[in-house]
């Protein structure tokens, strides 16, 4: 007998057929002989919805009051499913975050588990139960708010409560049959990866590739919890993402895949005096209201000496702030204007075995340059490389890299089971 922790994103709960359908599977784990852990997701694109509704109120909803209304989709769905899965004559019992005791900071809208006390779900397992948790929130113990883990947080709540009661394994149910070498939304002939160490998971899901949050694979790997990326449409083994092994390091791949990001606007500082300090000011400034820099360019002008230009992108939720910060800091540094654009598209190759083989950027920005493809930014690490290129050239930026790396599959097309993709 093994304790397994299950996840089910929206898109696997996203209507009353789909519940009773994972109902079905849960019951069936909990009757094989194992102690199960469900953590599920708002159904569909609840999440979306409900920040659109908040949208329709206000343009700056509280943080807080936000919080509170996010963590509602998960409600519904966590009760939902302890009713459908009762259905099968299985014990079940839902639990807020805040009763499964997902503790976390402060931070409304991002806040971080900084610990996990899971005595109740212990209890209800101990009694026969299968513990269905909502994903994605959480209580900051202080001020006893409840909190949300941002975007996608569910994974990191699945991996943390796997890694609180030492679970046997973290099953990641989605609408794919695992992690591939791109999303196979855009690139259907994507292969899928069978095992994946955290490393490369990391990376790839760091560029933006959403199938697990990046919390939960950076919890995954502190804590050493196996994940099993899979569908839960269908019964393929899906993608083991775990320790790196010997045998690993051997047949690992050059490249890994082909990640992209389309949540990140540009900021454009104009004509910044070129003296020691403005860069560390305006730096300052943004991270006073806690912006996420990403890529970061100066380019100093010929044309006008002694000042430059400096560019950055950020997650678009955090540019109205930025911008705000950068308004009242204007007249202090002297720069001419500032310009947001948020028509930009992140796509970033991601491989270990980058480094040791010599031609890989030139094969990128010629299969880019081949695609008609214009570069605006250019970041690299010893395992990565990303440009920023425009919104709507983003999905054949995607293409013509995978290609370019002799990615595609031979073996027919992904199955993309559900889901809308937003
Ligand atoms: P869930 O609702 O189950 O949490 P998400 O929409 O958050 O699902 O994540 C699953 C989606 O991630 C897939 O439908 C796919 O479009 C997208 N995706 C992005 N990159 C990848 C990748 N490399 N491999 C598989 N899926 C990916
Ligand atoms: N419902 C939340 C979201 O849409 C959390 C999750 O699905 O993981 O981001
Ligand atoms: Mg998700």
């Amino acid at each position: 007998m093994s304790l397994i922790v299950q996840k089910y994103g929206g898109s696997s709960v996203s209507n009353a057929a789909a519940i009773k359908r994972v109902a079905k599977r849960v019951a069936a784990t909990q009757q094989q002989g194992h102690d199960v852990v469900v953590v599920v997701s708002a159904m569909g694109d609840t999440t979306d919805e409900l920040l659109d509704l908040a949208g329709a109120i206000t343009h700056e909803p509280s943080q807080r009051e936000l919080d509170i209304l996010l963590t509602a989709g998960e409600r519904i769905s966590m009760s939902l499913l302890a009713m459908a899965v009762a259905n099968y004559g299985v014990q079940a019992q839902s639990f807020t975050g805040q009763q499964a005791g997902v503790i976390t900071d402060a931070v409304y809208g991002r806040a971080q588990i900084i610990d996990v006390v899971p005595h109740r779900i212990r209890k209800a397992l101990d009694a026969g139960n299968v513990a269905i948790v909502a994903g994605f929130q959480g209580v900051d113990p202080i001020a006893n708010d409840v909190t949300t883990l941002g975007r996608g947080g569910s994974d990191t709540t699945a991996v943390a409560i796997a890694a609180g009661l030492g679970a046997d394994v973290c099953e990641i149910y989605t609408d794919v049959d695992g992690v591939y070498t791109a999303d196979p939304r855009i690139v259907p002939t994507a292969k899928k990866i069978e095992r994946a160490t955290y490393e490369e998971m990391l990376e790839l899901a760091a560029c933006g590739a959403k199938i697990l949050a990046l919390r939960s694979v950076e919890y995954g790997r502190r804590y050493g919890v196996p994940i099993h990326v899979r569908s839960s449409f269908s019964q393929s083994p899906g993608t083991y993402v775990s320790l790196s092994t010997q045998e690993d390091s051997v047949e690992a791949p050059i490249i890994s895949g082909v990640a992209h990001d389309r949540s990140e606007a540009k900021i454009t500082i104009v004509d910044v005096p070129d003296v020691p300090g403005t860069a560390a000011d305006i730096f300052a400034a943004v991270a006073e209201v806690s912006a996420n820099i990403d890529m970061i360019v100066q380019n100093v002008s010929a044309a006008r000496p002694g000042l430059t230009d400096i560019s950055f992108t950020l997650p678009e939720g955090d540019g109205k702030r930025t911008l705000s910060a950068l308004r009242r800091i204007q007249g202090d540094v002297g720069f001419a204007s500032f310009q947001y654009d948020d028509q930009i598209g992140k796509v970033s190759l991601v491989g270990a075995g980058m480094k040791s083989h010599p031609g890989v950027s030139a094969r990128f920005f010629a299969a880019l340059r081949d695609a008609g493809i214009n570069v605006e930014m250019i970041s690299t690490s010893e395992i990565r490389i990303s440009v920023a290129v425009r919104a709507d050239q983003l999905d054949d930026a995607v293409r013509a890299i995978h290609t370019a790396f002799d990615l595609d599959s031979h073996d027919g097309e992904a199955t993309v089971y559900a889901g809308t993709g937003r």
